[in-house]
């Protein structure tokens, strides 16, 4: 209903990484609007070294000082059974999950090591499937769920010295994709954020008056809207940050079959028609119904063009 309030009353939301930065503006948001928060932390540095309670602790204490109810966990996201377990012992369930613990490894392409290319999929991607795959019996048994996955515009684009993050980051675009749509007759919806703000994690490339200006605040109504019982969008993917909010969706050429009956089809002509592939004066906007129909049709208007 338009003009009531977004509450979360007895609902239970399992935000991952929420010590700093974005997670603990959507934690104390969440909270602030009446729900059980799960305050995930490992606690380590931006690169994913070390780990300790502080971090969670000091959001649950802010939480509780305002009134509020949160409860801390300082497992790694790698370990997300023992995450969610956290939720389903203090509060007998869970509705919704912020996958936003993240890292970086920022690297060249070629001085990226193992190690580096490893723990930046295990902590992005790993973390979020394991988070999802332990809450998603409870989700679907109670007919009621929401997950927003954390993406970047670097997984979106790509970016310079990010290839193991954009990696791991437009893999969680795929996750919630698939989410998306075996969750659906469960009432279980699924959405990827690409944020922008200052935080710890972009301390390092952003300046002072950059980091004030892209507060952690103007990302978290979006996540909110998106978690709640009332918001009915699922399997979409919106660009946030500085109190802007876009969506973003697939665009494809109108395309051309060039196959010709008995004739062999050879690289030249792929050449030859270049500017018609790549032409999008006629370009459509696919959805997932097409990934199994697209060659179907094709086929179909192969053999009535003959
Ligand atoms: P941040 O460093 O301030 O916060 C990330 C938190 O995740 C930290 O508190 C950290 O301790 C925690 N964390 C790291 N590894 C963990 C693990 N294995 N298990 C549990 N917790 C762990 O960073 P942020 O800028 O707030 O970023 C939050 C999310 O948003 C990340 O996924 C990041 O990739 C994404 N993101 C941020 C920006 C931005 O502009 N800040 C842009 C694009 C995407």
């Amino acid at each position: 209903m338009a003009n009531s309030p977004l509450r979360f009353d007895g609902k239970v939301v399992l935000i991952t990484g929420a010590g700093n930065g974005l997670g603990k503006a959507y934690a104390l948001d969440f909270a602030a609007r009446g729900a059980s928060v799960v305050v995930n932390d490992l606690g380590g540095d931006f690169k994913g070294v070390g780990s300790g309670s502080r971090a969670a602790d000091k959001v649950v204490e802010e939480i509780k000082a305002k009134g509020g109810i949160a409860v801390a966990n300082y497992d790694s996201v790698e370990f997300g059974d023992k995450v969610v377990q956290t939720a389903l012992d203090n509060f007998g369930k869970i509705d919704i999950i912020v996958n936003n613990a993240g890292i970086l490894r920022d690297k060249s392409f070629l001085r990226i090591s193992d190690e580096d290319w490893d723990i930046i999929q295990r902590v992005h991607l790993r973390g979020s499937f394991l988070i999802c795959r332990a809450a998603w019996p409870h989700m679907r048994k109670q007919h009621y769920g929401r997950i927003i996955m954390v993406t970047s515009s670097s997984g979106i684009y790509g970016n310079f010295g990010q290839a193991n993050y954009s990696a791991a980051k437009l893999g969680a675009v795929g996750l919630s994709n698939t989410l998306a749509l075996e969750g659906i007759k469960y009432n279980i919806h699924c959405n990827a954020i690409a944020p922008v703000a200052g935080s710890r994690m972009t301390a390092t490339i952003m300046g002072k008056e950059l980091i004030d200006a892209l507060k952690p605040e103007f990302v978290s109504p979006i996540v909110v809207y998106l978690s709640h019982e009332s918001c009915n969008e699922t399997g979409s993917l919106f660009q946030v940050g500085a109190g802007y909010f876009g969506k973003l969706r697939w665009q494809r050429s109108e395309g051309i079959v060039l196959r010709e009956d008995g004739k062999v089809l050879e690289a030249e002509t792929v050449r030859d028609n270049w500017h018609r592939i790549t032409d999008f004066s006629k370009a459509t906007y696919p959805t997932a119904k097409d990934s199994t129909n697209f060659m179907t049709h094709i086929l179909k208007d192969m053999d009535q063009a003959h």
